[in-house]
């Protein structure tokens, strides 16, 4: 019996066994990995999910075209090597389809299903501090407790998904990308219209454009982006990367992104231009995110590399887009490569050759209403469709949790808190919530700049030994003290500050939706650095944060 059910059951609280040391919200990479470690440490764990099956963003986005862009040799998970071997990627960068297989052999290998609810979304959560426990309250009207609460909710994965006025009223369907429906969707001789263009649209718009009637792309900010080399892989390759296990496992932990590849070209001011040309072309050529994670740091600080790269890449789009008129719509020079996602695509330039193509420009006339018809742009026009796509985003890094009542020391409430201002300790914990540990959360490297896997591994692993170690010295309450979170949003304002990033309108700075709090909402001091520092404050017995 866990520690937090015991004293439960002692005081009689503990209501039909509803009492856990902890309640993980998700059932994605970060949810699966952190049931996993608090079980095999012998804690008692309930795991909620609101999807019927594990998966996370690859149970949502089942979009067409979804597939990430890190490598399968490292979005992958490190606790059980033969796993890994085990698993036969089917090409480098694989599709939504194969990740979400993935994660479900990792759930049945791992005997992770059982303690989820699954069809169970968690609405409240409010911390109880005479008890030091959390009640959790869910859809179904449960209510469960447990002394952590441990969000696994995703940095991507609050849709936006009631954008315009009157999209009840179309007479089509309309689907959002991440809430994109199991059952397929008919796209052949119909009239189908993307809202996006960020990583998602991309996919979305080279994937069906071979198969629909007409597509119209209403366009607002286009896109530098990168040819994805995306080659098959055979047993005989996954052997080979299997071999490497331990040294990829080693690698991606210190890296500037999470990924294999870091930035080890030499300082951009001590190359000749044929030598930086040639680092730009080579990782071009590597058809991979490279060009950006791994090829002159100092395109993240300085205005002249950052346009230098900027048009190169600029360059490189010119030549696929031949036609003038199509060049001043999908080239950007408005921000720098690089100042936030960089999509990798496969042919997604090309599509806008065919004849069934249309641009709309939606800067210069932007949608005003949906119509029973389609779209109604600001001039009065009304484009007609069939299917409306909305690749329209996220609320990110903040919005899976102020999307939940949480309430923590006082009653006072997360959503308002971030209103004001967003705010952790290291993206791990939250000052004025105690016991609410946070992976993917605003203020850590996450999926803005990080590979997913290595940090959400790291997260967990950093909060599975915090817990562990209050219970080796019998503590049952841990919160970071105000001056820790203060100095760190300082430390992370002031890395964020030096960059280009922060200059540029994205999901990034949550400049994406209205009225939400402007701050870099992932710590850009790299990966390898973060680590060091939650390592630090580990083995200082987590000095900055106050134990009950
Ligand atoms: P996103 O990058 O936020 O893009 C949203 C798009 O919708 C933008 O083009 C935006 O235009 C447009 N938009 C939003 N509201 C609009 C409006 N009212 N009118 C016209 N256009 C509007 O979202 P996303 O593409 O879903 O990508 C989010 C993140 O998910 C990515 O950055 C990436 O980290 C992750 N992702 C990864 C992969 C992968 O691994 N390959 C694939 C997909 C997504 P503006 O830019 O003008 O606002």
């Amino acid at each position: 019996m866990g520690e937090a059910k015991a004293a439960a059951a002692a005081a009689g609280t503990d209501e039909g066994g509803k009492t856990f040391d902890a309640i993980v919200i998700g059932a994605g990479v970060a949810g699966l990995y952190q049931v996993y470690r608090l079980r095999e440490l012998g804690f008692s764990v309930r795991g909620i999910e609101a999807a019927s099956g594990v998966g996370g963003t690859w149970y949502w986005n089942r979009y067409p075209g979804a597939r990430f862009d890190s490598e399968a040799e490292i979005y992958q998970y490190w606790f059980d090597e033969a796993m890994f071997k085990n698993w036969q990627p089917s090409e480098r960068y694989p599709a939504q389809p194969e990740t979400e297989r993935w994660l479900n052999y990792v759930a049945d290998r791992a005997d992770l299903r059982k303690h989820f609810l699954f069809d169970t979304r968690v609405t409240a959560a409010r911390y109880d501090e005479a008890a030091q426990l959390w009640a959790v309250d869910t859809d179904r009207g449960e209510r469960l407790q447990a002394r952590f609460l441990i969000s696994c909710t995703g940095m991507l994965s609050a849709p936006l998904n009631e954008v315009f006025p009157g999209q009840a009223s179309f007479r089509g369907q309309i689907h959002h990308t991440a809430r994109w429906p199991k059952e397929r969707v008919e796209f052949v001789g119909k009239r189908v219209g993307v809202v996006g263009t960020g990583a998602t649209g991309i996919q979305v718009i080279q994937t069906i454009a071979p198969q629909v009637g007409h597509l119209t792309v209403f366009l607002r900010t286009p896109q530098y982006v990168i040819p994805m080399r995306n080659p098959k892989y055979t047993p005989a390759d996954w052997a080979k990367q299997g071999a490497r296990f331990a040294e990829i496992r080693d690698r991606i932990q210190r890296t500037f992104s999470g990924f294999e590849y870091d930035f080890s070209n030499g300082a951009w001011a001590d190359l000749t231009p044929a030598q930086r040309t040639e680092v730009l072309e080579r990782l071009w050529a590597d058809g991979s995110l490279a060009l950006w994670l791994a090829s002159f740091s100092e395109m993240f600080f300085d205005e002249q590399v950052n346009e230098a790269v900027s048009e190169f890449v600029r360059q490189k789009m010119r030549e696929r887009l031949k036609d003038p008129a199509l060049c001043d719509k999908l080239i950007p020079t408005t921000y720098g490569f690089g100042t936030h996602r960089v999509p990798l695509e496969s042919q997604y330039l090309e599509v806008y050759h065919q004849p069934n193509v249309d641009i709309v420009d939606v800067k210069a006339s932007p949608i005003e209403r949906i119509v029973p018809e389609g779209v109604m742009t600001a001039d009065g026009t009304v484009h007609e469709l069939d299917i409306l796509i909305l690749a329209t985003g996220f609320d990110a890094g903040s919005g899976a949790l102020t999307r939940i009542d949480i309430r923590g020391r006082g009653g006072r409430s997360l959503k308002e808190d971030w209103s004001r201002e967003i705010r952790t300790s290291m993206g791990l914990q939250v000052h004025g919530y105690p016991n609410l540990f946070t992976t993917g959360a605003p203020l850590a490297p996450s999926a803005a700049l990080c590979n997913m896997t290595t940090c959400l591994q790291q997260q967990v692993d950093w909060i599975t030994d915090c817990i562990r170690s209050m219970r080796e010295q019998g503590r049952r309450e841990i919160e970071p003290s105000k001056a820790f979170e203060d100095a760190w949003v300082a430390h992370h304002d002031e890395t964020a500050n030096r960059t280009l990033v922060v200059k540029t309108h994205s999901w990034y700075m949550g400049s994406n939706v209205e009225g939400k709090p402007r701050r870099l909402l992932s710590y850009i001091g790299g990966v390898g650095t973060y680590r060091q520092k939650c390592d630090e404050v580990a083995t200082s017995g987590y000095r900055g944060f106050t134990f009950a």
